[in-house]
C-alpha cells in the first residue's frame, strides 16, 4: 500500500494531496480547510434552485452581465454600508465565481510579470498559487518600526503593486489584525499609494470578542459614492453557505473597476445567474444568516476542544495560536524539528495535517504545521490530537 506520505513527496500539488489525504476512510485530516457538511442546508439549497428556475427562468437561465446580478450586488453593497464602508454602492461591486476568482482576477489585471507582492507569510497558498502564473517577486510587510512598510528602504525596487491581508483569522495561522495594526497599514496604504486585498472569507466565523473594523471601513473616504478607496475587498458564501455554490464578490475601488470587469468577461463571461440567483433567495430568506450562526455555535465547540487537546497532550517545546474565529490553528514545534517528518509519522498514525512550509513565499519556517478543526466532530478532534502529540514526543525522544 502506498504510505500516505509517499503522495505529498511525488506531487508538487500539495491542495490536491491534501484532498486526497482527507478522502481517505481510516484517516482522520486536520488537513483540509473545509466546512463542516452537516451544516449544509441541502433542502434550502434545493428549494431556492427550484425557485429561482421556475420563477424566473428568462434571467436566471440566460447570460448575465460580467459584473454580477444587480440585486446581489445591491445586497452586497448595503452590507458594506451597514459594517462601515459608507460610500459602497452597487456599482463597486463584483460577483465573482468563488472570491478565489476575485484573486485570479487581481493577478490578471493589476500584475505584470516580475512585479512585486507585499504580504505577511506563511500565507493562503491559493493567492500565491492564483499570482503564480504572473512569477511577481515578494516582500514581507515590515512590522518593526511605528508604521507598516511595504518595501525595504535597501530595495531599488519600486512599491509593491498590492499588499495582501488576512485581517481576520488568517488562513493559515488563524490570527487576527488588531485595530491598531489595522489603521496603521491603511494609513501607509494612503501614503505611499499601494494597494491592499483585504480577504475575507471568514469574518463570519467569529466565536468570542469583537471584530475590529474592516481595513476598507477604515480606507473609506466617505461620501455619496461610489467607493473610491485604497482598498480591494473580497467576501464569499463558501463559509455561511456552501463552497460548492461557488459565489463570492469584490468591493473595488471605482477607478480599478473597469479593467477588472473586462477580466472577468474574459475568464467566464459571468458567474451562473442560476446560482446568484439562488444565492440571494438564501440570503434574503434568512437561509445564510442560519447557517452561518449554525456554523459558529458548531465550531466553537470544535475550536475549544483542539486547544483543549493540545493544552493537555502536546509536550513541552511546542506552542499555538489561540484564534478568536476561523476554522485553523497554527502549531510551532521545537527548533530543529522538521513538519515534513511529522507529517510522515502522523500519516503512518493516521492523521492528516499540513506541514507549514507550503504557505511560505519568501522564508519557510519548517517546524511549523496548520491544522483544521471544523470537518472532525470532538471526540475525533481528541483522538487526532492525541495520536500527534504521541507522534512529536516520539520524535523528541529520538
Ligand atoms: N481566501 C482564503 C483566505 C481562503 O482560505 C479561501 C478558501 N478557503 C478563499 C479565499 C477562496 O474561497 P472561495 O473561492 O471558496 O470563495
Amino acid at each position: 500500500m502506498t504510505k500516505l506520505a509517499d503522495w505529498f513527496e511525488t506531487s508538487n500539488d500539495a491542495t490536491k494531496v491534501l484532498l486526497r489525504l482527507g478522502a481517505r476512510p481510516d484517516v482522520i485530516s486536520l488537513a483540509g480547510g473545509l466546512p463542516a457538511p452537516e451544516l449544509f442546508p441541502g433542502d434550502a439549497v434545493a428549494d431556492a434552485f427550484a425557485h429561482v428556475a421556475r420563477s424566473a427562468p428568462a434571467v436566471s437561465l440566460q447570460y448575465g452581465p460580467a459584473e454580477g446580478i444587480e440585486p446581489l450586488r445591491a445586497l452586497i453593497a448595503a452590507q458594506m454600508r451597514k459594517e462601515g464602508a459608507g460610500s459602497v454602492t452597487a456599482e463597486n461591486v463584483l460577483i465573482t465565481t468563488g472570491s478565489q476568482q476575485g484573486l485570479t482576477l487581481i493577478g490578471q489585471t493589476l500584475l505584470n510579470k516580475g512585479d512585486r507582492i507585499a504580504l505577511d507569510e506563511p500565507t493562503f497558498l491559493g493567492a500565491l498559487d492564483a499570482w503564480r502564473p504572473r512569477e511577481p517577486g515578494y516582500t514581507a510587510i515590515d512590522w518593526s518600526g511605528n508604521t507598516p512598510v511595504f518595501k525595504p528602504s535597501s530595495d531599488a525596487e519600486t512599491m509593491p503593486k498590492f499588499a495582501y491581508c488576512l485581517p481576520n483569522f488568517r488562513n493559515p495561522t488563524g490570527e487576527t489584525m488588531t485595530l491598531d495594526a489595522r489603521k496603521a497599514l491603511v494609513a501607509a496604504a494612503q501614503r505611499d499609494d499601494v494597494i491592499l486585498i483585504e480577504d475575507n472569507p471568514y469574518g463570519a466565523l467569529r466565536y468570542e470578542g469583537v471584530q475590529p473594523a474592516s481595513l476598507i471601513s477604515i480606507a473609506d473616504q466617505g461620501g455619496d459614492g461610489p467607493y473610491d478607496g485604497h482598498v480591494i475587498y473580497t467576501g464569499t458564501v463558501s463559509k455561511t453557505l456552501a463552497p460548492a455554490l461557488r459565489v463570492g464578490w469584490m468591493v473595488v475601488p471605482q477607478r480599478l473597476l473597469h479593467g477588472l470587469i473586462i477580466s472577468k468577461q474574459g475568464l467566464d463571461l459571468c458567474t451562473s445567474p442560476l446560482t446568484q440567483y439562488a444565492a440571494l433567495h438564501l440570503i434574503e430568506t434568512g437561509v445564510e444568516a442560519e447557517t452561518s450562526e449554525r456554523a459558529r455555535d458548531l465550531y466553537r465547540i470544535r475550536r475549544d476542544a483542539m486547544l483543549a487537546a493540545l493544552e493537555a497532550e502536546m509536550p513541552a517545546g511546542v506552542t499555538w495560536t489561540r484564534p478568536e474565529g476561523g476554522m485553523f490553528v497554527w502549531v510551532t514545534l521545537p527548533e530543529g524539528t522538521d513538519a515534513h517528518d511529522i507529517f510522515q509519522r502522523a500519516a503512518d498514525a493516521r492523521v492528516a495535517i499540513v506541514p507549514g512550509d507550503v504557505f511560505y513565499a519568501m522564508n519557510p519556517a519548517h517546524n511549523t504545521m496548520r491544522l483544521n478543526f471544523t470537518n472532525v466532530p470532538e471526540a475525533t478532534i481528541a483522538e487526532a490530537v492525541q495520536r500527534l502529540a504521541g507522534v512529536i514526543e516520539g520524535r523528541a525522544r529520538n
